[in-house]
């Protein structure tokens, strides 16, 4: 089995047509099946009530299935873990695990486990695979409401898989009993490795595992018989585009280990081009992919699968600087500060200090290189993405400087401009909607930047010059939360009120 897992579930908005294109390059890279990791954004009928905006819908699925009867269209549903996208809808709040915190529902509660059979009975009907994933990673929330807690205590010994196991043993026998094979993470299975026995043996577990091979950990999860799927990552979530070498790495050593161990299979998968990236730009390594799994030892890179120079400055050259721009296993820092939160003052006020220095400048010279070095659109707008992110921060800096010396015209004149690249990152993240089904949030991003910006600059002219009394600081008039008057900042000092 060789797959590509697609995740939409970071807001995009995948049409027929869309769907159509991933599906021709899926068979064209000569892969098995298509991957489509879905949690709230697809038309589940049992949920009407969470279709947002551009949601996937079945009528896609079966079209897709119709075109391209040899593709394997493999569905990835969330049951308990990473179910974020219902529980902050007003229906679903009441599942959560804890109240506007993390990702996890409660499985102690009974209206949750007939939502998640009603999603799974859902999938079950839409999709014709002999596989459906049932998700089940990263809950670590478990025990955390009174309820569950009090159930985790009861067991003897590890009390969290015993919750684990009762609420996914079901889930997964429910798909066996449809005469369909379960498949689910196995990431919750390594930290409760007593939660697998109650697994189905049929079950497949896909071990995840982004900076390593999965020698150790495939052989800890097959250790009651189950089929394990190796599934290494396009670093993209922590790159300001992807860690191209990292990504490259890890391919060939998953590879290698499914390889030596011969296992199930090799699941490569795509997370979260949100935040001013695009899915059409990570389609050649989709593709160079492909071949690193049957050959690990001699396939062409991924760096080499792309033809312009952009690649090699977006997806090497600026990760080799370090800091903020070098491989992690965090989030990116910049890009989630800077659209994340509603106020990109916050990337400026953590990331000033190395933007504006030596590192920033060489960055800037990388990015604008990488802008004039391809004519493709989707390029273009990663780049620009990218050189705006620089630009605010810096503007912003100077700004703050001016204003600290009381000159708060010129702090307004050194920000103006920053309101132009709101403007066109606007514009682009419209363009990567049409193109290829991107993120509608991101639009929305770059109006609500640009309007903060402009509500920070009339704060300057009101208030810099002292009018209160005081001036207040740079990081408190620009945070989204200021107040005149309240000179104390008790929304800083209170912060038992709004953890
Ligand atoms: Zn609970």
């Amino acid at each position: 089995m060789r797959m590509w897992m697609l995740d939409v579930a970071r807001e995009q908005c995948v049409t027929r047509e869309h769907l159509f294109r991933y599906a021709t390059e899926t068979l064209d890279a000569g892969y098995d099946a298509l991957g489509l990791y879905l949690e709230h954004r697809f038309a589940y009928p049992s949920t009407p009530w969470s279709h947002g905006t551009g949601v996937l819908t079945p009528e896609t699925i079966r079209a897709v299935r119709s075109e391209f009867p040899s593709l394997r269209l493999v569905p990835f549903v969330n049951l308990l873990g990473h179910v974020e996208g219902f529980l902050y809808t007003e229906p679903g709040h009441r599942w959560a695990e804890e109240e506007m915190k993390g990702l996890q529902a409660c499985p102690s509660n009974p209206d949750f486990v007939r939502f998640a059979e009603g999603i799974l009975d859902d999938t079950l009907a839409i999709f014709d695979d002999e596989w459906v994933h049932i998700g089940g990673d990263e809950t670590a929330q478990l025990g955390k409401c009174p309820s569950c807690q009090a159930r985790v205590d009861a067991y003897p010994g590890d009390g969290k898989a015993a919750l684990y196991a009762e609420h996914f043993g079901p889930l997964a026998a429910r798909v066996v009993q449809a005469g369909r094979t379960p498949a689910v993470w196995g990431d919750m299975f390594l930290e409760h490795p007593d939660a697998l026995a109650a697994m189905p043996r049929e079950t497949v577990l896909f071990d995840w595992q982004y900076f390593n091979g999965v020698a150790d950990t495939a052989a800890r999860l097959g250790a009651h018989g189950h089929r394990v799927v190796g599934c290494p990552a396009l670093h993209v979530y922590n790159a300001a585009w992807m860690h191209l070498g990292p990504s490259d790495e890890n391919i060939r050593q998953v590879s290698r280990d499914v390889q030596a161990l011969k296992l199930e299979g090799v699941c490569l998968t795509t997370w979260e081009t949100t935040m001013f990236s695009s899915y059409d730009t990570l389609l050649p390594a989709v593709r160079a992919a492909r071949a690193i799994m049957d050959d690990p030892e001699g396939a062409p890179s991924l760096l080499s699968a792309y033809d312009s120079e952009w690649a090699n400055l977006m997806g090497v050259a600026l990760n080799e600087l370090g800091g903020v721009w070098g491989h992690s296993r965090h989030r990116h820092k910049l890009k989630s500060r800077m659209f994340l939160y509603a106020d990109p003052f916050l990337a400026s006020q953590h990331h000033a200090e190395e933007i504006c220095g030596p590192v920033g400048d060489q960055a800037l010279a990388l990015v604008e290189r990488a802008f004039a070095a391809t004519d493709d659109e989707a390029e273009k707008g990663v780049a620009l993405a990218c050189r705006s992110m620089i630009e605010f921060v810096r503007m912003a800096h100077v700004a703050h400087l001016l204003y600290a010396e009381g000159q708060t015209e010129r702090a307004v004149s050194a920000l103006a401009p920053t309101r132009y690249l709101f403007e066109t990152l606007e514009r682009t993240a419209k363009r990567t909607h049409e193109r290829i089904g991107g993120s509608l949030a991101d639009i929305e991003r770059a109006r609500r930047a640009k309007a903060h910006v402009e509500t920070v600059i009339q704060r300057i002219r009101q208030y810099g010059d002292g009018s209160l009394g005081y001036v207040p600081a740079w990081n408190v008039l620009t945070h989204p939360n200021f107040m005149p008057h309240d000179q104390a900042s008790w929304w800083i000092v209170n912060a038992w009120g709004r953890p």
